[in-house]
C-alpha cells in the first residue's frame, strides 16, 4: 500500500482531526524540554476511541507499517523518537475519565488523561491516585503504564503496577484486550496487564486502566534536613520510617553540589535558610490527623537530631511552605546550565551506594579532567539519579560515561534502570541487567505479541 493510501485510510478511520500530515504534523506538540523526543513522522494518528484505535492498528498491521506510540513526550530514553518513515499514534485524545468507583475506591481512565487531572479528580472525591513526579502536568497515564513510572511516593505507595487493577489495550494486529476488571484479587492465569505495564509500547497500545485509589492523608509533614554523612542519611531513613508509625511517604536525597544547583535557579524560590552539609534531605509524612502528626513527625526529627543523624532542620508550617520545598526537589531542568550533560536513573543496594558514587566520581575525572557529577533521588527505593557534566557532548563521550556509570552496576546487582525504562537509548545496556535467557525470553514474548515487529520497533531489545 502507497503512503498516500494509508495516510488515507487512517483519516478514514479517524477524520481529518484525527490524522495530521504535512505542515499540521510538522507542528504538533512541541515538548516544552531539552533533549525532548525526536519527532518526524509520515503521519500523526490521534484516534478518539479504542475502537479507532483497534481499526488504526488493523490498518497499519496490514501495510507492514511502523507505529510509534505517543503519551505526554516526557519520556526520558527516547522511547517515543520516530523518523520519517513511521506513523505516531498519539493518545492525546483518549483523554476521559470513564468512570470513579468510591466504594471499590477505583478509577477507570483513558490512556490520553493527563496525570495530574486524574490526581486531581481522584482528589475531588477525597481520594488520591498517589504515582507523583516533577512531568505530572505533562505525562499521561498511557505513559506512565508504558514505562511503570515511579517518581516520589514510591516508597509508600509502589510504583505505576502497584496502582492498577485493570488494563485495556489494543494488539499490534488490532485485536483488543480488555481486563478492565477492577478486581483487587484476580489470581486466574497468567497476569497480562503486568506484561504490559513497562513494556514501553512494544507489546500493545494501552488504551484504558482501572487505578486502584487511596484514603487522601489530612496531613503533609515536609521537611527539610541537612545531614553529615551517607551513614547517617541510611540511618535517619530507617529511623523515620520507625517512628512515623508508616506515614513516611518521601525520602528524597540531594548531594551537596546538587541542591546547590537545585536551588540555583529563580524556579526554585527563595531556598530555606539550612546549614549546608554533605547531603540534604526532603522528608514527607501523610497521615489522618493534622495536629497530632505534625507533633509526631517534629518529635521524629528532634530525635535524629538529638542522635546526631541531622545537623539542621527546615520544617514547612504551611501548604504554601511545603509546596517551596517540593519545588526545589523538581527543579532538575537546573542542571542544563551544566550542559552538555548526560543524565542516568540507576538502582541499586543502598548499602553500596556510597563505594559506586565515590568510585564513579574518581574514574569519570580520571577521564574527563573537568568533570561533574551530581546525585540526587529517591533513596528510600534504591535509586538515583545521576547527572555526569563530562565537558564534552559527543557520542564518544557518551559512549565512555556510559561505560563509566553501567559497567560497575553489574558487581552490585543493580539496574541500569530504576524507573524511566530503556527506550531507544539503553538497549545496548540491557544485558548489564538481565541475562541471556532473560533476554531470549522477552524476545520470544515480542514474537507473540507482534510478530510483524510494527509497534515500537526497536525498543528494550538491543539488535
Ligand atoms: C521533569 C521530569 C521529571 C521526571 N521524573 C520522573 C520520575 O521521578 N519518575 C519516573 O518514573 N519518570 C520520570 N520522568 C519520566 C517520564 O515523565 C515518565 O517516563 C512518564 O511515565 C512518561 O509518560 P509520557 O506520557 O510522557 O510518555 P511518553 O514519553 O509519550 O512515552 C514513553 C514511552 O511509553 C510509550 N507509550 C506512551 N503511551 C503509550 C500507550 N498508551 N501505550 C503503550 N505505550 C505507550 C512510548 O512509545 C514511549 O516508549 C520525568 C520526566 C521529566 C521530564
Amino acid at each position: 500500500m502507497s503512503d498516500r493510501s494509508l495516510a488515507e485510510e487512517l483519516k478514514s478511520i479517524t477524520g481529518p482531526a484525527g490524522c495530521l500530515d504535512g505542515e499540521a504534523a510538522r507542528d504538533w506538540r512541541v515538548p516544552p524540554f531539552p533533549n525532548a523526543p525526536k519527532r518526524a513522522a509520515k503521519a500523526i494518528v490521534r484516534p478518539a476511541n479504542t475502537d479507532e484505535v483497534s481499526r488504526v492498528l488493523k490498518a497499519c498491521h496490514a501495510a507492514g507499517q511502523s507505529v510509534i506510540v505517543a503519551g505526554g513526550l516526557t519520556g526520558l530514553v527516547h522511547g517515543a523518537d520516530s523518523g520519517g518513515g513511521d506513523v505516531i499514534l498519539s493518545l492525546e485524545r483518549m483523554n476521559r475519565i470513564r468512570a470513579i468507583d468510591t466504594a471499590n475506591r477505583t478509577m477507570t481512565a483513558e490512556a490520553g488523561v493527563i496525570i495530574q487531572t486524574l490526581q486531581e479528580e481522584a482528589e475531588a472525591q477525597g481520594l488520591i491516585y498517589p504515582v507523583d513526579w516533577g512531568a505530572r502536568g505533562s505525562a499521561m497515564l498511557g505513559g506512565s503504564l508504558a514505562t511503570n513510572a515511579g517518581g516520589n511516593r514510591v516508597i509508600r505507595y509502589g510504583m505505576t503496577r502497584d496502582r492498577v487493577l485493570g488494563i485495556e489495550a489494543v494488539l499490534a494486529d488490532g485485536t483488543v484486550i480488555d481486563n478492565l476488571s477492577g478486581l483487587i484479587k484476580n489470581n486466574a492465569g497468567y497476569d497480562l496487564k503486568n506484561l504490559l505495564i513497562g513494556s514501553e509500547g512494544t507489546l500493545a497500545v494501552i488504551t484504558a486502566a482501572v487505578l486502584r485509589l487511596s484514603e487522601k492523608p489530612v496531613s503533609q509533614c515536609v521537611a527539610l534536613v541537612s545531614s553529615p554523612s551517607f551513614e547517617s542519611v541510611t540511618s535517619l531513613l530507617r529511623r523515620m520510617d520507625q517512628t512515623l508509625g508508616g506515614q513516611l511517604s518521601a525520602f528524597e536525597v540531594m548531594w551537596r553540589n546538587s541542591y546547590e544547583v537545585l536551588t540555583s535557579t529563580p524556579e526554585a524560590g527563595r531556598p530555606p535558610k539550612l546549614a549546608p552539609a554533605p547531603y540534604t534531605v526532603l522528608i514527607e509524612a501523610m497521615g489522618p490527623d493534622i495536629a497530632r502528626d505534625q507533633v509526631q513527625f517534629e518529635a521524629a526529627l528532634e530525635g535524629a537530631l538529638e542522635a546526631g543523624l541531622i545537623d539542621d532542620a527546615v520544617i514547612a508550617k504551611s501548604a504554601d511552605e511545603v509546596h517551596a520545598i517540593w519545588r526545589i526537589r523538581d527543579n532538575v531542568f537546573a542542571f542544563a546550565a551544566h550542559w552538555p550533560i548526560f543524565t542516568f536513573d540507576v538502582s541499586l543496594p543502598i548499602g553500596a551506594m556510597e563505594t559506586y558514587i565515590a568510585q564513579l566520581g574518581t574514574r569519570l575525572q580520571a577521564e574527563f579532567a573537568a568533570a561533574k557529577l551530581f546525585v540526587f533521588g529517591h533513596l528510600g527505593d534504591g535509586n538515583l539519579h545521576l547527572i555526569a557534566a563530562p565537558g564534552a557532548g559527543d557520542a564518544a563521550a557518551r559512549a565512555k560515561v556510559e561505560a563509566l556509570v553501567y559497567e560497575p552496576l553489574q558487581s552490585f546487582r543493580g539496574s541500569v534502570s530504576a524507573e524511566h525504562g530503556i527506550g531507544l537509548e539503553k538497549r545496548a545496556w540491557l544485558s548489564a541487567t538481565r541475562g541471556p535467557h532473560e533476554i531470549a525470553l522477552m524476545r520470544q514474548i515480542k514474537q507473540v505479541f507482534d510478530p510483524k515487529n510494527i509497534l515500537n520497533p526497536g525498543r528494550i531489545l538491543p539488535d
